[in-house]
């Protein structure tokens, strides 16, 4: 097994899925800004200033969890635009709900807990569909995928941030000792969590590179897809639109 990775049945993940972020739910933004040494901060509002995100719209952050993604795109859409922040666990929505409650965004924000694999919503609901940090944790990628699709509107567009494979090879090594050496001690420290920063790694290995990601969004039905590697591909944005 490379790096200790283990296949685990669809079924017994989801549920891993779950336990994972009940148990992080509540360190979970100090963890992020720990780990990464803020710079997800930087990335997630790439991700947003660049979604060509207009007023009016009605926007989806799926895995939203404590809502930073929905907090910038809040800031977007104005008065009559409206997001939708789902995930399918409930610890972290009540943490975004609480965070965004608290600074003031009522107006306009919703959360649904729902599984990107099967969406409670119309076709044609949402001119914006977004999925940062999210998609690496759901079982059947294929699924939330075309789900995405199905209720974007015509002309909508889905973006996905996310994980990606390192391009930069003096990085490597650097990385993989961050990833399989740091962030479980930092886990340990900052969580009393070493198993959840542990799996945090493998998933990020073991998730589809760049061209395959591309290639999933295309089988989904999206049409003009690209990326675009942030930070030597340590993240990537994937962008495909519904025609
Ligand atoms: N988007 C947020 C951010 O960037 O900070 C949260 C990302 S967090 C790493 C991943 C989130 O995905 C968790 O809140 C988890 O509950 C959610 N999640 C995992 N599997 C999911 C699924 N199948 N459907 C919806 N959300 C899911």
């Amino acid at each position: 097994t490379h790096f200790g990775f283990r296949e685990v049945p669809a079924a017994e993940k989801q549920k891993l899925v779950g336990q994972v972020f009940s148990s992080v739910a509540r360190r979970y933004d100090l963890m992020n800004d720990l780990m990464s040494l803020g710079i997800h901060r930087v990335w997630k509002r790439y991700f947003v200033a660049t979604a060509q995100v207009k007023r009016g719209d009605r926007v989806l952050d799926l895995a939203g969890g404590t809502g930073d993604i929905a907090l910038l795109l809040h800031e977007r859409v104005g008065r009559d635009g409206s997001i939708v922040l789902g995930d399918i666990n409930g610890d972290m929505l009540r943490v975004g709900r609480d965070r965004l409650t608290d600074l003031g965004r009522v107006a306009g924000l919703e959360y649904v807990q729902c599984n990107a694999e099967a969406l409670p919503f119309p076709d044609h609901s949402f001119d914006l569909v977004t999925i940062a940090f999210g998609l690496r944790n759901v079982t059947d990628k294929d699924a939330a995928l075309r789900e995405m699709h199905r209720v974007l509107k015509v002309g909508g567009q889905a973006r996905v941030l996310e994980f990606s494979e390192v391009k930069a090879d003096w990085f490597k090594p650097l990385y993989d000792f961050h990833s399989f050496q740091v962030l479980p001690r930092l886990g340990r420290l900052f969580a009393d969590d070493e198993d959840s920063y542990r799996y945090l790694a493998e998933s990020i290995r073991k998730h589809p590179p760049q061209d395959e990601l591309k290639a999933m969004m295309e089988a989904a039905g999206f049409a003009r897809c690209g990326y675009r590697n942030l930070s030597a591909g340590i993240v990537a944005i994937h962008t495909g639109y519904k025609v």
